[in-house]
């Protein structure tokens, strides 16, 4: 078979001139998954005084021990006015600021109390169970940096720094549609020869996942004018790329040739040296970018995994999915592979701390239920020799 692209180069294709999408002003609850395009700086210092980190008494570390005066209390949003002189103690809870004069707090458990007064038999050294203003993070501090992917801890540090917004890189917007006369959806009562469509929906919780935003264009029959009106009204829509399943045989690859002509671009068809998979389409459509993938579901999900996945963090600015590919042992021999660089289906376990990625026996490419079982595929080189049971491979996981 002359005439394969590698998986290597057809990725380089689709990520080509693919840059982080531009930044847009979020509400700081909702950035769970973006990737930040400036730096937050904090706005102010955390905690914003020398507070107590226990429930006590405010005194100072001099007078101890000793019987002190209490004058006042400190809790929380709520702290003492005044200052702590010779001889005084405050009442002071968890998270109050520390008043003034004191240096020291005494957890209440060390500390009897006898009316207006309290006794402290032991000594403290200053600074006990104080947290120092800024202990956490000081104002003008860069808490997070650009590129930084937010999950909900980040957001935690993000809405304390005090930013009740926050940049962030668009989201992609990612139209999806199903091409193929047999297809109809799920929940219909299929006719003598009809599938039911399950690829879209997988694309779309794959987009969703990667970032991106998701909208189902739903089926398209094998005809110009019906496949041109659906394309035309994803680039009216505003979508950043455009995936298609389906299209694949050649007859099915003329009619997209020619929409793609009619919308005055070129449609670029590639045989990859993959399996499962093989025919991958892209165009660019101004700027939407076009991809074809194939109708076999698993191929259709193996190639989103392999190139709509890549291209969708690239444009949400969330780095290089090239790095994802993890170590792993065979659980069961493999033959050598022949020139076209296989995606097994494989289940995982940890055996001895070693991750062990089993390959499913049967991998026909159009198995979904194997599909569901699987939770990585593992990597094999084009010629890769055949390999026993326990020797090194490289996995990708399928629950990113
Ligand atoms: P194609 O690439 O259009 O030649 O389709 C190859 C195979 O995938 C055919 O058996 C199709 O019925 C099947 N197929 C195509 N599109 C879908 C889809 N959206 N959902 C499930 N199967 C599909
Ligand atoms: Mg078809």
């Amino acid at each position: 078979m002359a005439g394969l692209l590698p998986v290597d180069e057809a990725l380089a294709r689709v990520l080509a001139g693919a840059q982080p999408l531009p930044e847009e002003w979020i509400a700081v609850g909702d950035c769970d998954g973006r990737v930040l395009t400036r730096d937050l700086v904090a706005g102010r210092s955390q905690p914003p005084d020398d507070v107590s980190s226990m429930d006590g008494y405010a005194v100072r570390a001099a007078d101890l021990p000793g019987r002190l005066r209490v004058i006042g209390e400190s809790a929380a949003g709520r702290s003492f006015a005044g200052s702590v002189a010779p001889g005084e103690a405050v009442r002071i809870f968890t998270g109050a600021p520390v008043p003034a004069g004191a240096d020291v707090v005494v957890m209440q458990e060390d500390v009897g109390r006898e009316g207006d007064h309290v006794v402290i038999a032991g000594s403290a050294r200053p600074g006990k169970f104080i947290r120092r203003r800024g202990l956490d993070f000081s104002e003008g501090l860069t808490g997070l940096s650009a590129g930084t992917l937010m999950n909900p801890r980040r957001l935690a540090l993000a809405a304390a720094m005090n930013h009740a917004t926050v940049p962030v890189h668009r989201r992609p917007r990612v139209a999806i549609l199903s091409t193929g006369d047999e297809l109809v959806e799920p929940g219909t009562a299929p006719g003598p020869g009809q599938i039911v469509s399950s690829n879209a929906l997988a694309l779309a919780a794959v987009v969703h996942r990667a970032g991106g935003q998701p909208t189902l264009l739903g089926i398209s029959p094998d005809r110009l004018d019906e496949t041109l009106a659906r394309v035309r009204l994803a680039r009216s829509q505003g979508h950043d790329i455009l995936v298609t399943s389906g299209g694949a045989s050649v007859g099915e690859y003329d009619l997209m040739q020619q929409v793609i002509a009619t919308e005055g671009a070129t449609l670029g068809f590639w045989k990859i040296a993959m399996r499962p998979g093989k025919p991958l389409m892209m165009a660019d459509l101004g700027p939407m970018r076009l991809l074809g993938l194939p109708g076999n579901p698993v191929a259709s999900f193996v190639c989103a995994m392999l190139f709509l996945r890549p291209l969708l963090l690239r444009l949400a600015g969330r780095g290089d999915s090239a790095d994802e590919a993890e170590e792993a042992v065979l659980g069961a021999d493999v033959p050598a592979n022949d020139l076209r660089a296989d995606h097994l289906r494989a289940t995982l376990a940890v055996r001895d701390g070693r991750l062990v990625a089993t390959p499913f026996p049967v991998q026909d490419s159009s198995m979904i239920r194997v599909l569901a079982e699987a939770e990585a595929l593992i990597l094999r080189p084009p010629h890769a020799p055949a390999a026993a049971a326990g020797s090194p491979c490289r996995i990708i996981r399928l629950d990113s």
